[in-house]
């Protein structure tokens, strides 16, 4: 769900705000600095490492410390700070600091706060546990920034144990068929998350190879780095020339699944594991045989408890179903309006091609 063709909707700034939407990206005037910036800027302040809100081309970045390792894979040797959690530096009159977001690796809640106020971002974030990251923390403020990615009440998430158990039910399957099996998950947090919940899920036996798409494997390197115990999977490119094993299941980027490989592969099993799934006519688009609903954004539950948990008075809203949302908070007694953001969300978040293979 990209925004950047919608209008913001709701209340209209006021003129001391502390973040202001520029055609750069989320801007804090008393701080100058952006906020996961869509075009080069002097000093990007990072919420977290996915391509749509951790670009190239800045001058300066700052990002939670837990998030260096995977930054540094993103985008090599740029000029680099970070802080530890709850950790506070001045940037111009404000002080900023990160919280944990719980949704990938080192993804984090930005406070900024100015004057006797506090404004949080949220970047993405999500509430269901992941043991590959550090868990959402709540923190009390004025005005919240919030992602909406799954903003309708149609979006509510099953517990990810039950997921992962249904995950390994039909990888099971795939091994009685002989068949072997693609399940496509994003490169930086799903895999990873992918991994260490069907390892949990299957105490020490799982019911054939894991094997990852060779550009999971630099992302679960920088996992390790930062002290998350990601097990060794064995590397299955598409355009290896050798056929996937019967029993096997490779985790995959979904930015691989156009590869004639698998096309060519045709007894190949696939799967999608997003919070897309949860939609019917999702799994049919995306031309797979199981959709499994698992998501690292909260669900409508999920945003509404984070919501209230902040404290604020007054939201808004970026980067999902923004006008739902936004009346959904007007009714509720909320001041409440949106950004029109360019984040995407995750989908545009690969860094390998299709057929690139490598
Ligand atoms: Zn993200």
């Amino acid at each position: 769900m990209t925004t950047q063709h919608q209008h913001p909707v709701g209340t209209g700034p006021a003129p001391d705000d502390l973040v202001v939407l520029r055609p750069e990206g989320l801007y804090c005037p008393e701080g100058d600095f952006h906020i996961d910036p869509w075009r080069p800027v002097e000093r990007a302040v990072i919420t977290h490492a996915h391509a749509d809100h951790a670009r190239g081309g800045h001058r300066h970045y700052l990002c939670a410390e837990q998030a260096r390792e995977v930054m540094r894979v993103r985008l090599g040797g740029v000029s680099l700070q970070t802080l530890a959690w709850t950790e506070s530096l001045s940037l111009g009159a404000v002080r900023v600091s990160f919280h944990p977001a719980g949704h990938v690796l080192g993804s984090a809640q930005l406070r900024i706060a100015f004057g006797g106020r506090v404004w949080v971002v949220t970047g993405d974030y999500k509430l269901a546990p992941d043991p590959t990251c550090q868990a959402f923390e709540p923190v009390r403020c004025d005005v919240l920034i919030t992602e909406s990615t799954f903003g309708l009440p149609v979006y509510r998430w099953e517990a990810p144990e039950r997921v992962f158990a249904d995950i390994l039910d039909w990888w099971q399957g795939c091994v009685r068929e002989r068949q072997p099996s693609v399940l496509f998950a994003y490169s930086l947090g799903k895999a990873q998350r992918m991994i260490a919940g069907l390892t949990a899920a299957g105490a020490g036996t799982l019911p054939g190879p894991l094997a990852i798409h060779p550009a999971v494997e630099p992302i679960n390197r920088a996992y390790r780095a930062t002290g998350i115990p990601i097990p060794d999977c064995e590397q299955w490119a598409p355009a290896s020339g050798r056929r996937l094993k019967p029993g096997t299941l490779l985790i995959s980027p979904p930015a691989a699944s156009g590869s004639v490989a698998f096309g060519r592969e045709s007894d190949v099993r696939l799967a999608v594991a997003s919070g897309w799934m949860q939609v019917r006519g999702a799994r049919r688009r995306r031309a797979v045989d199981r959709g499994f609903v698992l998501s690292d954004h909260a669900d409508w539950p999920a945003l509404n408890q984070a919501i209230h948990a902040s404290g604020a008075e007054r939201v808004i809203v970026t980067h999902g179903f923004e006008s739902a949302m936004v009346r959904h908070l007007q009714e509720g007694g909320w001041a409440a309006s949106s950004f029109a953001t360019e984040f995407g969300d995750e989908r545009d978040d690969e860094a390998v091609r299709p057929e690139s293979g490598s």
